[in-house]
């Protein structure tokens, strides 16, 4: 197949040297000038969708999406497969899909779980949102960045299944490390809690198989001075869209909109390039008054 891919950066890259060692052309572009192994480099959006059956983009957010589809869309040959992979908010995924179905191509937000480890090793998972032809168009490509994939329902499902699976997963996290900071002003070794909790109610991915504590359970960034893994202003940007999608339908998210606060300020102290789960580190270095409301 020809495939355009536009958006090499720390995802994009591996993703699209992934359908290029599968034997795809692929032709990628992006602004930086950064390249992909296996990848034809060209110098535009432009020259990377002219003749491509399918269009992958994997962009930084909504704004980019938008400017990036208002460029391709009218010149790729109806029916084209445009496959958006960034995590964008839902409206504007919405607004891809309708700018691209108006012109006859078939679309689907396919965000991803799984970071720059399951981008190169091709183990990603997909949260899909299109159309059912969409979505068979796409299976075969997501099945070389990845290795499992969800068809969520219409256009813009995808964004949001990402969304409320990240918003919980930072309040999860954020809940691990205040039991494990708890627990250590207790005097209860966290070896201890972590053999109590991996096995009882409190269970879940954070402490199970990405404890925040140094040393404790299978290994994770916490025991690599929390280089990301999953940086902590990547989380920021997650919630934001949870809370800015929680806004616009009306819902209720109380922990999600603390959750959002709490990285906020994480991430003001600490800049960026740290782990989200280095939220251990600032809970137990904390006093109480630090975090009151
Ligand atoms: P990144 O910043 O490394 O890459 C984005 C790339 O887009 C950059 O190389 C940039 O030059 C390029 N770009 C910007 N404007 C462009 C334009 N107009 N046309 C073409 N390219 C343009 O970011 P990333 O870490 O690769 O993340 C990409 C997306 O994947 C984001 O939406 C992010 O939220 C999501 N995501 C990232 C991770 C992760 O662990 N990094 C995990 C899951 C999802």
């Amino acid at each position: 197949m020809q495939i355009g891919f536009i958006g090499l950066g720390n995802m994009g890259a591996p993703m699209a040297a992934n359908l290029a060692a599968a034997g795809h052309t692929v032709h990628g572009f992006d602004p930086a000038g950064t390249t992909a192994a296996g990848v034809h480099p060209v110098t535009s959006a432009e020259a990377a969708v002219g003749g491509s059956e399918a269009v992958v983009t994997m962009l930084p957010d909504g704004g980019v999406l938008e400017r990036v589809y208002a460029e391709i869309v009218p010149m790729a040959t109806p029916g084209t497969l445009l496959l958006d992979c960034s995590t964008v908010d839902v409206a504007a995924a919405v607004a891809a899909h309708e700018r691209g179905e108006a012109a006859g191509h078939r679309c689907a937000d396919a965000p991803v779980s799984g970071g720059v480890g399951g981008a190169t090793a091709g183990t990603l998972t997909f949260m899909v949102g299109g159309s059912e032809a969409a979505y068979r168009g796409a299976a075969p490509l997501l099945d070389l960045m990845g290795q499992r994939r969800v068809h969520c329902g219409a256009g813009g499902t995808g964004q949001a299944a990402k969304i409320c699976n990240n918003m919980l997963l930072g309040i999860s996290m954020i809940g691990t490390c205040e039991a494990f900071a708890l627990a250590a002003k207790l005097g209860l070794d966290a070896s201890r809690l972590f053999d109590v909790i991996s096995a009882s109610s409190g269970s879940c991915w954070s402490v199970n198989t990405y404890c925040p504590v140094p040393g404790v359970g299978p290994t994770s960034p916490a025991d690599a001075d929390y280089q990301p893994g999953f940086a902590a202003e990547l989380m920021l940007k997650d919630l934001g869209l949870s809370q800015d999608a929680a806004v616009q339908v009306d819902a209720a998210t109380p922990l999600g909109a603390h959750a959002r606060q709490l990285y906020q300020c994480f991430v003001d102290a600490q800049g960026t390039g740290r782990d989200f789960s280095a939220m251990f580190e600032a809970l137990s270095a904390g006093k109480r008054s630090d975090f009151d409301a």
